[in-house]
């Protein structure tokens, strides 16, 4: 038997949920010949770290904080259109041909949402961030002709991806700023995605909202209260905690809630199906998920 080898390489990577969430796919579909291993690579080591799974024999690779953009500087790794233009791969398939690199992140929020019934088609988007996921999730969005406002702590950050992101997918219904216009741009949104550290570790007491200065007389709850569209959904990436301040805010004031919960293991389902091209169990794949955050808890 010919032991199929997977992995995710990460800096640091113990808390990775990705080993428990594939080996249980594999399990599911008695791949029992697969294996799924977290790897701890250093950014100065990513690409012979790469080079050497190659030469091991590895099929397929999931790649994670600090790697998702440095891999492509290597050169190595041939990434499809998608992952070109946003700059990032988080998913690698070994092929004798080469290297070939995906991003699967925003397809696992798209998919996230859908499931949720929460049907992005023709919505305006608010994505509150404007790093490494917030990227990905935009150039979606903006490909697909949504209005998107994307806003930042730092205003410059947020103003810059939106440009690169209409110039590169030709919507220029996609617009960036600071956090100053944050109330403003809620009562514009059908669908808001939080994709910042706010409400996980240090931050965990902390919500977007908070960020965001009050009008006279106001409080926190009577703002998110009149400016929330009454059907608007709150969607944040973090999932551990599974319920951030964010997520508590926003459904106090009447929004649907999703967590990051099912796009970490939608990424992960489109990644097993690029390595294997087998769909894998999404709902096997989200028990193991939420049984290692119940470990970390
Ligand atoms: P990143 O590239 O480091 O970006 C971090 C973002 O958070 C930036 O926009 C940064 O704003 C903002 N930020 C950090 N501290 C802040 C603060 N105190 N106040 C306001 N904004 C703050 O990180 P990333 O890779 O995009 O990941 C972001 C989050 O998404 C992480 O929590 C990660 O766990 C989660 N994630 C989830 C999934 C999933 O599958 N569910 C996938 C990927 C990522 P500045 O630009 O102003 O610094």
């Amino acid at each position: 038997m010919t032991v199929q080898k997977f992995g995710v390489f990460g800096y640091p990577i113990s808390h990775s949920l990705s080993p428990a969430m594939h080996t249980a796919a594999f399990s599911a579909l008695k791949m029992t010949d697969s294996v799924y291993g977290a790897y701890a690579v250093l950014p100065e080591e990513l690409k012979d770290a790469v080079l050497k799974a190659q030469a091991d024999g590895f099929r397929g690779l999931n790649l994670t904080i600090p790697h998702k953009e440095k891999i492509l500087e290597s050169g190595i790794i041939k990434p499809d259109p998608f992952a070109k233009k946003v700059g990032a791969v988080n998913t690698l398939l070994f092929k004798e041909e080469g290297i070939y690199g995906f991003n699967t992140d925003a397809a696992g929020a798209l998919a996230a949402l859908e499931t949720a019934g929460a049907d992005p088609a023709g919505k305006k988007i608010l994505i509150i961030g404007a790093g490494g996921a917030a990227r990905s999730i935009s150039f979606l969005f903006g490909e697909r002709g949504n209005t998107v406002r994307i806003i930042n702590r730092t205003a410059e950050k947020a103003e810059k991806l939106a440009a690169e992101i209409a110039v590169k997918t030709g919507n220029r219904d996609v617009s960036g700023g600071g956090f100053s216009t944050g109330w403003e741009n809620l009562a514009q949104a059908d669908i808001i995605i939080q994709t910042t550290e706010l409400g996980m570790g240090k931050y965990e007491d902390v919500s977007f909202f908070d960020q965001l200065e009050l009008p006279a007389g106001k409080t926190k709850d009577e703002m998110i209260q009149t400016r929330l569209k009454s059907q608007a959904v709150a969607f944040d990436i973090v999932y551990n905690p599974r319920e951030t301040k964010f997520l508590k805010d926003a459904k106090k004031a009447g929004a649907k809630t999703l967590n990051g919960v099912m796009m970490l293991v939608y990424q992960g389902a489109l990644a097993f199906e690029i390595w294997t091209g087998q769909k894998p169990d999404v709902g096997v794949m989200a028990e193991a998920v939420l049984k290692g955050l119940e470990r970390k808890e």
